[in-house]
């Protein structure tokens, strides 16, 4: 089954198209336009550099192949966690222990900046303080908390370290040996939240189009010249282009950047949502209502809601298959972590596709110049984002920000994270998925010791 078809049967059921209804569908693209700098993605990459160009003055016209929110940024955990979905030794092993603490403190950064957008454009996505990484064993606590003095130490970034003793008064489940607390890391309902940012982005005059498909891409002939973006009834031309379609971007349009598509993979993650709980019984689960995280490779993510349900996230797909009896298989994860809910109605069930790239560090950067091998020098005005991993919500606020800053003229930020290296998954379009397979096993087997 195609990705594409996949993804519309996942996007069906979800809680958050239930309670954060839409406004009527923008129109499409159905002219030729010029503009400052055209946007491919109404996720919360192409809406963040939306909105963070048009502050800066320039003119900018936005293409969302179906509805703003529609992909990732839609349907996620909405968990809004500090630092990225590698761990920052891989940082620090590609750029040195400065950089990894500039791109760190840029994903705290990245928190606050989501609190600033949810003040300055009063966008009401029942934003929670609060976040709990649980270890699953006294091995995994180990790591754990070796990680968390360390990031206090050399990062400067304190957490609060909960005992074993001291975990029932975080959470009542039987599975976990003890965590750690972040209070600056917290949750949200994403669709609300994409859909304030969309309203935010037309207020300050950018053009957003939806069911609109960019389906090529011409690139300027020469430096300083304008590229051209096409769909099916409408262009705009544009001296900047921002590519923000997620692993989405490849099926629509493959041949728009081959070299970007090889370089992440699509691996489905779901999430179920109970029926609403006594307010009470909720927060007898989790106190401090903070959104949970455990420690294994293929992890468990779950939080309560805003009306008091819980939301509880899981399981992967390395085929673009989606599992069967997946709100079933979600239920009897959340049973194990929550046995008290045994029997509570499992209202919603819906999943998505994450970007993964071969380390899990985001990916930035510039197409090459046409005609260019690539390399700084000969890069073009066509910027990307992707490879979140899994770990976009906030970071994809900053990602924005950072290439507005770029295509204003000072890239500095957006380039620390451009000079990540990256490589293609082995294999092919066909064969990366059985190798990821195999990958992954090996990741479960470390988890279970
Ligand atoms: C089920 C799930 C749970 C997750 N949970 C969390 C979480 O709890 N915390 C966290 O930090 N991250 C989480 N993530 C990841 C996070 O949601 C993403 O990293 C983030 O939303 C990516 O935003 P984006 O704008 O890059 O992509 P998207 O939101 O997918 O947006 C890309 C958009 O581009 C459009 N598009 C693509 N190609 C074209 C084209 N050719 N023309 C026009 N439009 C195009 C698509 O239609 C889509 O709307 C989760 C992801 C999933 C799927």
């Amino acid at each position: 089954m195609s990705l594409l078809r996949a993804d519309q049967d996942l996007t069906r059921d979800s809680y958050y198209a239930a309670t954060a209804p839409r406004e009527a569908d923008l129109p499409p693209l159905q002219e030729d336009l010029t503009a400052d700098v055209a946007v491919v993605g109404g996720g919360l990459a192409g809406l963040s550099a939306a909105i963070e160009l048009a502050d800066r003055g320039f003119n900018v016209v936005l293409l969302e192949a179906r509805q703003i929110g529609w992909g990732a940024s839609g349907r996620n955990g909405g968990q809004a966690i500090h630092g990225l979905a590698c761990d920052q030794s891989e940082i620090e092993a590609q750029l040195g222990l400065a950089e990894a603490q500039r791109i760190w403190n840029m994903s705290i950064e990245a928190l606050d900046l989501i609190r600033a957008r949810c003040r300055r454009f009063a966008i009401d996505c029942d934003w929670q303080d609060g976040y709990l990484g649980l270890a699953v064993n006294a091995r995994k606590a180990r790591e754990l908390q070796t990680w968390h003095e360390r990031m206090a130490s050399v990062y400067g970034y304190p957490m609060q370290w909960i005992a074993p003793d001291e975990l029932p008064r975080w959470i009542a489940s039987p599975r976990f040996h003890s965590g750690l607390h972040d209070a600056r890391s917290g949750h949200l309902h994403p669709l609300k939240y994409s859909l304030g940012l969309a309203r935010a982005a037309r207020s300050l005059g950018v053009r957003l189009f939806e069911h609109s498909a960019v389906t090529a891409l011409e690139q300027a002939a020469a430096p300083g010249t304008s590229s051209t973006v096409r769909t099916a009834y409408g262009s705009v031309r544009a001296r900047q282009v921002l590519l923000a379609g997620n692993v989405y971007l490849q099926e629509l349009a493959p041949q728009i950047a081959p070299s970007l598509n090889a370089r992440i993979m699509p691996v489905g993650t779901y999430i179920v949502c109970s029926e609403p709980l006594d307010q009470a019984r909720c927060d007898a689960l989790i106190p401090s209502r903070s959104a949970v995280c455990d420690t294994n490779f293929v992890l468990d993510y779950f939080r309560p809601t805003a009306d008091a349900r819980l939301l509880y996230g899981g399981r992967v797909s390395y085929s673009t298959v989606t599992p069967a009896n997946l709100a079933a298989g979600m239920q009897q994860r959340m049973v194990a972590t929550f046995p008290q809910l045994a029997g509570t109605r499992i209202d919603h069930a819906w999943g998505g596709f994450v970007d993964i790239s071969m380390n899990r560090a985001p990916d930035f950067g510039r197409l090459p110049a046409r005609g260019a091998g690539g390399g700084a020098a000969t890069a073009s005005n066509i910027y990307y984002l992707q490879g979140f991993s899994g770990h976009g919500l906030a970071l994809t606020g900053l990602a924005g920000q950072l290439v507005a800053e770029a295509m204003a003229g000072d890239a500095s930020r957006f380039d620390t994270f451009a000079r990540l290296k990256h490589h293609a998954f082995p294999g092919g379009r066909l064969l990366r998925t059985p190798a990821l397979v195999l990958g992954m096993a090996y990741y479960r087997l470390k988890d279970a010791l």
